[in-house]
C-alpha cells in the first residue's frame, strides 16, 4: 500500500484509507478513525505558521512568520515547522533526546521549552532527512493538495455530524 502526505509533509496515510478511485480526498466518515482525526487537523494545520519563527517573534509579529510546510508529532501536540526550522526540531529530536517523545503529544510542549530555554544548534549541524515521529509511518516528503474540499465539507457539517465522527473540532476556525 502507498504512503502519501496532504498538504504538509511529515504525517502520512495509506492512499486506500484516504483517497476515492478517483484520487480525491474521501469523505470524512469513510476515512477510519485514527487518519481521519489527523485529515481533520490538517485542515487546521495548514494555514498555520511554523512555531519556531512564532516563537521568535511573537503573536504581534505572526505575519513575519513562515508559513508551516512540514508537521510533526500527534494530533493536538503538533510541531509545525517552516523549511529553514525543521532543522532545529531534528536537532532537539536526535541529541537533546526529543525522540523519547515520540508518539506523545507533550512533544509540542518540550520541544518549545527547549527552543526557548536553549534552542541552541551548532552551525555544522546538518542532518536534514526527515525523521519518524510516528513509530506506525514511513516516511517520505511527498505534499499533495486536496485540503480544500475537506474544508468546505467541515464547513458544511452540522454540530451533529462533527460529533458523529468524534473528532475534536474545537480550535477549528470555520
Ligand atoms: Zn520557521
Amino acid at each position: 500500500m502507498s504512503k502519501v502526505s496532504i498538504g504538509l509533509r511529515g504525517w502520512r496515510f495509506d492512499e486506500q484509507e484516504i483517497l476515492g478511485e478517483d484520487g480525491t480526498l474521501k469523505p470524512l466518515a469513510q476515512i477510519p478513525p485514527e487518519p481521519r482525526e489527523r485529515i481533520a487537523r490538517l485542515a487546521t494545520l495548514v494555514d498555520q505558521p511554523c512555531d519556531v519563527c512564532w516563537l521568535i517573534h511573537g503573536e504581534e509579529e505572526k505575519r513575519r512568520c513562515k508559513q508551516a510546510k512540514v508537521v510533526y508529532g500527534e494530533p493536538l501536540g503538533e510541531v509545525l515547522l517552516c523549511d529553514d526550522h525543521e532543522r532545529e526540531f531534528l536537532y532537539w529530536f536526535r541529541e537533546v533526546g526529543g525522540a523519547d517523545l515520540a508518539g506523545d503529544r507533550l512533544m509540542q510542549n518540550a520541544f518549545h521549552q527547549w527552543f526557548v530555554a536553549e534552542g541552541e544548534v551548532p552551525d555544522d549541524y546538518g542532518g536534514m532527512e526527515h525523521v519518524d515521529t510516528d513509530p506506525d509511518e514511513l516516511v517520505q516528503p511527498e505534499p499533495n493538495p486536496q485540503l480544500d474540499d475537506l474544508e468546505t465539507e467541515l464547513a458544511e457539517m452540522s454540530e451533529e455530524e462533527r460529533d458523529a465522527l468524534g473528532i475534536d473540532f474545537s480550535d477549528l476556525d470555520l
